[in-house]
């Protein structure tokens, strides 16, 4: 079977029934989906599209972005990409993936455009807003895929210092989402909340085709917002939602609102997944929301989800991602044996949902199977019961909150500068986002570049998550015996230039930013040169404070200011150009925060990353 015909099927047997809805958007039943899928795959076949050919989708989160997706994944290729993409990572995937027809928002205005253009790619553009239309139809026989054809290409960040090309086929994406419905008993009357991107695959498989391939409805929210989840839920009654730990912890510390609110609202369930969720989160979040909280294992390559906690009454165990659910899970050592119960090594994985090989440039060199099985880079044990427990990772990557980044591509980026001798990106432990991401780096002789400098040059080349929160410079890199620098390492051997000696606030305009960012923050104290997201600031509190300085300071700070400057000493030398009239040159969004609807705050947030995974908790 191929996804088109799912479509069909449902819009023949349930016509009526919801599929998608948004907030301040008309729902779309399965008839009206089917329909709008048909004319958007009408309209990139006139346009010259054929079953295989990689169409990229550059489409804002919700009902927009999900049907860019059905109705490019209904007939050829979707490469569905993230809109706040800088312009010289936008060209790296459609380059990569050799699209050559990009859906876009008609009101996007993005640099994609441009890029569009020198590659010479056909634009197909659709009202991706509130009006959920694509055009009318173009009454062209449909030519459909077989179920062996690749139906979607993402990136995943690993060891490589580019992202490698991820292609599955229809018959992995079906697999999978048919698997996530029968795990979670999804019915025609069960609706998803849908807060994560669409252009990831916890969205575009853990919940949109999922709940398709139940014939039940999505709701496709903006992105996650604090502010508006609860509004959401008591519009659309939404009876689970999917998300990583950074959203769980926020939505944890709205219990009691929730309950004020919403006192007869129960979520049949709530599942996590992307990042290791901690037994405490869990719990609060059980507590707050008097539903089972269901926690699960998924990756890219295996078109998501391969091991999940059961629903009740099945056991669930904190601190483990649960049974294999979605594919054959075994522990194998590093001479390719597989390992018995309680015994750590190599999670790998084999089953319907797994791609066949990597590909792109940087997945060309890669081998990632052994005896037909592929390797995870995730280290666990299975125990007695057959759960799973992830212990530790082999590969090189940097779990943000959810948002995986390979530290090498931004090594890369930083010796792109011409005053950077060396440099090393490497993770280091977080108390809201699971691990957070710190460069090191060796300036050339005579160079006096500072961390803001360094930032900016990376914003120009990276999206938002990638780019260090905290860039440290040092005489030396230490090395290994072979002169190799080795990451894993880094945090431990240079902890005490990770520690941040205390200076104390004391002109007036410094203890005013130090009041903000401590009330949002929850800590007792903060030193001049404390960074922000190094003490469990994060995406959404970082724009939170730079409205709250703006106020504060009768200022024009950008949203995204924080990201730019995250210490006090940053921020007032900020602030006092901003009072002495100069636009500050890091200006990403050339906008008066105080002047930011709630909408406009999220689609900073998108700007920013484009993700909900990055968004984290709200001041406390
Ligand atoms: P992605 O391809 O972005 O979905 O990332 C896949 C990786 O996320 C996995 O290989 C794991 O390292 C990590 N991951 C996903 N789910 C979990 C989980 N529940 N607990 C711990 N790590 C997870």
């Amino acid at each position: 079977m191929i996804l088109a015909a799912l479509l069909e099927t449902r819009a023949r047997e349930q016509p009526e029934a919801m599929a998608l809805l948004a907030p301040r958007c008309l729902p779309q039943t399965y008839a009206g989906l089917w329909q709008q899928v048909q004319v958007l795959a009408d309209r990139l076949a006139a346009a010259g599209a054929t079953p295989g050919v990689p169409v990229a989708t550059v489409l804002p989160n919700g009902p927009g972005a999900a049907l860019g997706f059905l109705g490019v994944v209904s007939r050829f290729t979707c490469v569905p990409l993230n809109v706040a993409l800088p312009a010289e990572e936008m060209r790296f995937y459609l380059e990569d993936a050799r699209v050559r027809f990009v859906v876009l928002d008609q009101d996007l205005d993005s640099p994609v455009r441009q890029t569009a253009r020198d590659l010479g790619l056909t634009v197909v553009e659709i009202g991706a807003g509130s009006a959920l239309t694509v055009g009318s139809p173009a009454m062209i026989p449909a030519s459909y895929p077989d179920p062996g054809d690749i139906a979607l290409i993402l990136h995943t960040s690993g060891t490589t210092s580019k992202p490698k090309l991820v292609p599955l086929t229809q018959a992995n994406l079906l697999a999978s989402a048919r698997n996530i419905a029968q795990g979670l008993a999804l019915e025609p009357a069960d609706r998803c909340l849908n807060v994560m991107p669409l252009f990831h695959i916890h969205g575009l498989v853990g919940v949109l085709l999922s709940s398709l391939a139940a014939g039940s409805s999505v709701v496709c929210a903006p992105g996650f917002s604090a502010a508006a989840f609860l509004a959401w839920v008591e519009e659309f009654q939404p009876t689970w939602y999917s998300a990583v730990p950074t959203i769980h912890q926020v939505v944890a510390s709205m219990a009691d609102q929730y309950r004020s609110r919403l006192p007869r609202h129960r979520f049949r369930f709530v599942r996590s997944s992307s990042a290791a969720l901690s037994p405490v989160t869990m719990r609060l979040l059980e507590a707050g929301t008097g539903a089972p909280v269901i926690e699960a294992y998924g990756m890219t390559e295996a078109s998501h989800q391969m091991a999940s906690n059961p629903l009740p009454p099945g056991l669930r165990k904190p601190g483990s991602v649960g049974l294999p659910a979605g594919a054959e899970i075994a522990i194998m050592d590093d001479a390719g044996n597989l390992l018995g119960a309680e015994q750590a090594g190599e999670v790998v994985i084999r089953g319907p949902g797994v791609l066949s090989g990597y590909g792109g440039e940087a997945g060309k060199t890669v081998t990632a199977f052994t005896h037909g099985w592929f390797r995870t880079g995730d280290l666990g044990r299975l125990d007695p019961e057959g759960y799973l427990f992830i212990t530790g990772r082999l590969k090189e990557v940097v779990n943000r909150g959810g948002e995986k980044v390979s530290p090498r591509e931004v090594d890369e980026a930083l010796l792109e500068h011409q005053e950077v001798a060396e440099a090393a990106a490497f993770g280091v432990g977080h108390p809201t986002l699971g691990e957070d991401l710190v460069a090191v780096v060796v300036r050339k002789a005579g160079s006096h570049l500072d961390a803001p400098a360094l930032r900016d040059f990376l914003f120009a080349r990276l999206v938002g998550y990638k780019i260090p929160s905290r860039i440290i410079f040092v005489d030396e890199i230490p090395k290994g015996t072979t002169g190799k620098i080795q990451r894993s390492s880094l945090e431990k051997r240079l902890g005490p230039l990770l520690a941040v000696d205390f200076r104390p606030p004391t002109t007036d305009i410094e203890r005013s930013i130090e009041s903000v960012l401590r009330t949002i923050l929850g800590v007792s104290r903060l030193g001049l040169d404390d960074n922000f997201f190094a003490l469990g600031g994060d995406s959404l509190s970082g724009i939170r404070a730079a409205a709250a300085i703006s106020r504060a300071q009768g200022v024009e700070l950008v949203a995204t200011a924080l990201f730019h400057h995250p210490t006090i000493a940053e921020l007032v030398q900020a602030v006092e150009r901003a009072k002495a009239g100069e636009r500050d040159a890091t200006v990403v969004l050339e906008r008066e925060i105080d002047a930011m609807s709630d909408e406009e705050v999220e689609r900073a947030l998108a700007e920013l990353s484009g993700s909900a995974g990055s968004s984290g908790p709200d001041a406390p």
